[in-house]
């Protein structure tokens, strides 16, 4: 299988980071951990007559319940460095860009393969 380096781009992250599912896997984990701001932006669907989460959705914001433009946990170099803060728009600049909750990031981001930089 052919193997593949992620350069952090970010467009990935840019592009699909708001429409992805969170696993039961990953509500399991972040509720062990107590991972609350990460539990406080997943839209929850859960069965009315038993009350069953049937789905979970990324990422809305706590406050207005609106799905965010581009998944919240993006940080770009420069930025984690304090140098710039990110503009409106969220379209890659051309900065590297780092997952603020990577040890723990969904299983679809785990998962996903960017065959851009397939070797
Ligand atoms: S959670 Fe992390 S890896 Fe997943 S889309 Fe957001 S920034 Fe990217």
């Amino acid at each position: 299988m052919a193997e593949w380096k992620c350069v952090q781009c970010g467009k990935c992250c840019f592009m699909y980071g708001t429409m992805i599912p969170a696993t039961d896997q990953d509500m399991e984990r972040w509720e062990k951990e107590g991972r609350n701001d990460i539990l406080d932006r997943t839209k929850v669907i859960r069965d009315p007559a038993t009350g069953r989460i049937i789905a979970a959705e990324l990422w809305f914001d706590p406050y207005t319940g609106k799905s965010y433009a581009y998944c919240p946990w993006i940080k770009r170099k420069k930025e984690r460095a304090g140098l710039k803060q990110r503009d409106k728009s969220g379209n890659p600049s051309g900065d590297k860009v780092y997952c603020q909750i990577h040890d723990t990031k969904p299983q679809y981001c785990r998962d996903y393969i960017c065959r851009r930089h397939l070797k």
